[in-house]
Formats: C-alpha cells, structure tokens, sequence
C-alpha cells in the first residue's frame, strides 16, 4: 500500500519543498481522513500528496527533518516490516 502524508505542521525544506513537521500520519489521497481515523479538518492536518509515507520515518526517510513524532497506529497499519514479503492471501479451498 501506498499512502502521503498528513501533518501537524509543516516547513520549507531547503529546495523549497513543503514538508511535513510535527506529528505525521499516513493518509491515502482522496479521503478526508487519516488511516488512523484522525478527520483532516478537525485535527488541523496538513496535506502533503507529494510526500512518501516512508519518506517520513525518522529512521530512514528523507524529507523526517522537522517531523517530531509519528502516530503509532498509522505506522501499524501501514506495517512496519518492510523487509518481509508482501502480504499474501492463502486460499482456503483445496
Ligand atoms: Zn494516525
């Protein structure tokens, strides 16, 4: 699954991109909420479509300078384990 990003706060980064600050969740474009449940305009949650949900992790994500805290429950539901293998139904019929 692919999902952007919706922030707290945001910030110029140093090409003039705007990014993601603060508390980030996982949001899918074209839903007005976050994966969480979090409703955008009731939390006052920026927008960023152009922003990779990985591009956000502290650990590993380029554009997580300023971003202060990630929301536990988007980052479980997006799965954390990205080195496994994809996600696979298993059929049960014979
Ligand atoms: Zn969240």
């Amino acid at each position: 699954m692919r999902a952007s990003v919706a922030a707290t706060d945001s910030w110029r980064d140093p090409d003039g991109i705007r990014s993601p600050a603060g508390e980030v969740h996982a949001w899918l474009p074209g839903t007005n909420q976050t994966l969480c449940g979090t409703p955008l305009r009731k939390a006052r949650l920026g927008r960023f479509p152009h922003i990779d949900w990985r591009d956000v992790q502290p650990a590993t994500g380029r554009d997580a300078d300023r971003v202060a805290s990630v929301c536990r429950k988007c980052a479980a539901g997006m799965g954390q384990r990205r080195d496994e293998k994809p996600w696979k139904r298993i059929d049960p019929r014979p």
